[in-house]
């Protein structure tokens, strides 16, 4: 146990990590091009929001979330998504006094008890952003377009894009009534869940992962046939917008997605070749989260993407840049003297913004220089008595293979222009 880290989760290691914030770089810039800003909210909140937030039918909160009581015997959970929290930051603080929309993004790790596989972690993270307060058909054309554009901006330009329309609450309780005649016939043969679903909120069942759910599933009435003037106008506004941003998307009627609180566009995000788990992101809007939880009724929109199945999709197809995080500059020194004026020399390099680094372990010459060369650093600055003697030292261009010496208070200044 001590040296096994719990299932479904994962080290991100040195070597790793460059890719991890190169996404998260890419990421944040995209945001600050669309006027999109972070906001970083607790990795755990009161387990009430996300029941209320995300929806009591859903997987989620019906047996993924990690709840736990605190010592003060509140009821705690470690957030499963990151939309609701959002919501109550948008809340608590009063956002919806100042100017609207508000546009914000959040990237950071998510919990979910989930069986652990391939693309599927119990630990995971999300880039996720959020509008408030933004009716308009252009909002959803919008945050549908930044995804593409992070993607696409990553070398991930094969997704397909599915988008759906899931209407209001008219038109959900039009598709309730048509699921529930639908289902009726068979209902002896859905899986326990969706029997309970059945008189709760029969939408879910199209979401089951059951494969026999599945197949009773599908002939099953959409919402998209099923929606009011308003949702279909709303929808072929959204549609228009899309093709006048030259993204192609494919028209999914049986895309539902995992949250209760999804009204009109719902759209998701497939890489074709990371296997089972082929949902790199999805998002839609939920016009009647922020009322549902306490707030005055605001429109709402976002997405979230999964950070590990991007990665996933960028190792796939190649496209994962070679970014290797090594000093510029290593110090070798031999003999005390040579240490010390090498050690000083190494806070000066440092202070003038040149990455270095030098020998803790007492090494010879001889494996400082194989050491630096492991490293993969460029230069090499090399002190060793004689030098010393003469104030100078040896600067090494590691790939060249050449050196020259000169004067220790050149180095900084030849290495800046070098
Ligand atoms: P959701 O919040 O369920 O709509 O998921 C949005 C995205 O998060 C998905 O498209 C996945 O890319 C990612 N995701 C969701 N659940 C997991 C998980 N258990 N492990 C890894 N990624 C996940």
């Amino acid at each position: 146990m001590l040296t096994t880290r719990p299932r479904g989760t994962a080290d991100i290691l040195p070597g790793q990590i460059e890719n991890w914030q190169y996404i998260e770089a890419m990421a944040a810039q995209v945001c600050r091009e669309y006027g999109y800003r972070e906001i970083r909210t607790p990795i755990f909140e009161h387990t009430e929001l996300f029941v209320r937030g995300v929806g009591d039918t859903t997987d989620i909160v019906e047996k993924e979330m990690y709840i736990f009581q605190d010592r003060g015997e509140r009821s705690i959970t470690l957030r499963p998504e990151g939309t609701a929290s959002v919501v109550r930051a948008y809340l608590e603080n009063k956002l919806y006094a100042g100017p609207q929309p508000v546009k914000a993004y959040y990237i950071g790790p998510m919990f979910r008890y989930d069986r652990p596989q391939a693309g599927r972690y119990r630990q995971f993270h999300q880039f996720g952003v959020e509008v408030f307060g933004a009716k308009q058909p252009a909002a959803d054309a919008e945050v549908m377009a930044l995804a593409m554009d992070f993607y696409a901006r990553l070398g991930l330009t094969d997704l397909e894009l599915h988008i759906n329309s899931l209407g209001c609450p008219t038109c959900r309780a039009t598709v309730r009534d048509k699921l529930q005649q639908y289902f009726q016939p068979m209902l002896g043969e859905l899986c326990p869940n969706c029997q309970s679903r059945y008189d709760r909120n029969p939408l879910r069942i199209l979401d089951c992962k059951s494969s026999r759910c599945a197949e009773l599933a599908l002939d099953a009435p959409t919402t998209a046939d099923c929606l009011c003037s308003d949702c279909q106008a709303h929808f072929e506004q959204v549609q228009l917008y899309m093709q006048d941003l030259g993204i192609p998307y494919v028209l999914d009627k049986q895309l539902v997605r995992g949250l209760d609180y999804y009204t009109h566009t719902a759209f998701e995000i497939m890489a074709p070749d990371i296997g089972a788990q082929s949902s790199v992101g999805g998002g839609g809007r939920y016009n009647g989260l922020i009322e549902a939880c306490g707030g005055p009724p605001t429109p709402g929109i976002g997405f979230a993407l999964g950070l590990e199945r991007i990665l996933l999709a960028l190792e796939k197809s190649g496209k994962l840049p070679q970014i290797q995080a090594r000093p510029l500059v290593f110090l070798i020194a031999v003999g005390d003297r040579a240490v010390r004026s090498s050690f000083s020399l190494l806070s000066r390099l440092r202070a003038a913004g040149i990455a270095a680094d030098m020998d803790y372990q007492g090494r010879s010459l001889k494996a400082q220089m194989k050491y630096a060369g492991k490293l993969g650093v460029r230069y090499a600055v090399i002190t060793g008595e004689d030098e010393l003697q003469r104030g100078s030292v040896m600067l090494r261009d590691m790939y060249a293979g050449e050196q020259w010496e000169i004067p220790v208070g050149e180095v900084i200044n030849t290495l800046k222009d070098k």
